[in-house]
């Protein structure tokens, strides 16, 4: 895969760009006026692996705030990025609030919502000019459900006086084309250098998501934020996602992701992190942690015992994975096998880093282990899932604590 050529901007230290990682953020549901709840959430998805954290500055509450997130951050040794979402009033707020503006990594300006008529320009004149002075990159975020009207009135008209015209889906795509890319120009002609613009263009379905980017990238080589917009809950947000994403970022396209899940009531909010990095995982683009491999199951082993260490196995590396980041370079590439039975249970095992192969049913009560290929010892009895958690722990510190091989 060839990544698009882009320029790289920098978001409080995250480059972001082609000659970089694709980059995972995030952002908050909390009212950011409540700083601690705010502070709380963006550690949580921090800690969860985003890069950036978005939050809302929505009202001057909002606004006066985040001095205080980031504060509150900072006092527990976090320095992620923390990017300000503005509509309608961004404008104001940036000049009421000017620690404010020293303080956020990036402003993410919506073109359909800066205002209307003579407003539309001074007021996205005034948030450059701010992004100027305190020198930060902007992200122009154009968003279907919130569309420049002019400009798509205007292509509208375009469209009717052509001889064959498009349809309103192809004007909504080159609409949301032409605002993003007016808008960043705009911008250069305000002064913001071209190396301070991201863009996005969302919208909620993944063949349009496809049309979309792919229209705009080849028009410029800012840095594109990819992401499908309102992806919903659940099952159905991660495969709306997954389906969307995947493609583009497999052609290239795409520098920075973000993965919009409505969390199920009460859920955490750190979900749309760990999808956003399995996809990236799954694609073969980045290497967050550990991949554990595990078959489906089937009517050959005993389900629940199976089900519960493939998800033990799984649960332990990601709670782990930040202390092992630390102590244990290179950890995130270890591959791990949990296998159901002997049919592809040890195949798959000397595939792995490390793997077992649990016995069916009907098989002899025994699990053997394999490491780097080999068989390394066979497990029986009640504490099997104990023993490979310890074998597992043991392997990481021989292999990525001395950069030496674990003994087989
Ligand atoms: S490895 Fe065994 S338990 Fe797992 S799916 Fe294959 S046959 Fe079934």
């Amino acid at each position: 895969m060839t990544r698009r050529q882009t320029v790289t901007v920098n978001v409080g230290g995250v480059p972001v760009g082609s000659a970089h990682p694709i980059v995972v953020q995030s952002m908050t549901n909390t009212d950011t006026a409540n700083a601690e709840a705010t502070a709380i959430q963006v550690a949580q998805l921090a800690r969860a692996g985003s890069e950036i954290v978005r939050v809302t500055v929505n009202t001057r509450e909002a606004a006066a705030a985040v001095p205080e997130v980031i504060a509150r951050l900072e006092e527990v040794g976090l320095k992620v990025p923390i990017v300000g979402d503005f509509h309608y009033n961004g404008h104001i707020l940036l000049r009421e609030f000017p620690e404010t503006a020293r303080l956020l990594a990036k402003y993410r300006i919506n073109p359909g919502n800066v205002g209307a008529g003579q407003h539309h320009d001074a007021n996205f004149a005034t948030m450059i000019e701010v992004a100027r002075e305190y020198d930060k990159p902007v992200r122009i975020g154009v968003n279907w459900g919130s569309l420049d009207q002019q400009v798509l009135a205007r292509l509208m008209d375009e469209n009717t006086a052509a001889g064959s015209p498009k349809s309103g889906t192809d004007v909504m795509i080159d609409a949301m084309v032409a605002s993003a890319l007016e808008s960043a120009h705009y911008a250069e002609e305000l002064g913001l250098a071209h190396d301070k613009i991201l863009i996005s263009v969302k919208v909620s379905s993944a063949p349009e998501l496809w049309q979309v980017y792919r229209q705009l990238a080849p028009l410029c080589d800012y840095p594109l934020h990819l992401g499908l917009t309102e992806a919903g809950m659940g099952m159905k947000g991660i495969v709306a996602s997954s389906v969307a994403l995947a493609p583009l970022l497999m052609e290239g396209i795409g520098d920075t992701i973000r993965v919009s899940l409505t969390p199920e009531p009460g859920a955490s909010r750190k979900l749309e992190v760990e999808v956003a990095q399995q996809m990236l995982q799954s694609l073969g683009l980045r290497q967050f942690l550990p991949q554990v491999t595990s078959c489906p199951g089937c009517g050959r082993t005993t389900s629940q015992f199976f089900q519960e260490l493939a998800q033990k196995i799984q649960d332990y590396i990601r709670d782990t994975m930040p202390d092992w980041k630390q102590k244990y370079p290179g950890v995130e590439d270890m591959q791990v096998a949990v296998m159901g039975c002997i049919v592809n249970g040890p195949g798959e095992s000397k595939h792995a880093n490390i793997g077992i192969s649990l016995p069916g049913t009907g098989e002899d009560p025994r699990a053997p282990v394999y490491q780097d290929g080999k068989l390394l010892t066979t497990l029986r009895g009640p504490r099997i899932a104990e023993e490979f958690q310890a074998l597992m722990e043991k392997y990481v510190e021989q292999t990525y604590g001395t950069g030496e091989k674990a003994p087989v």
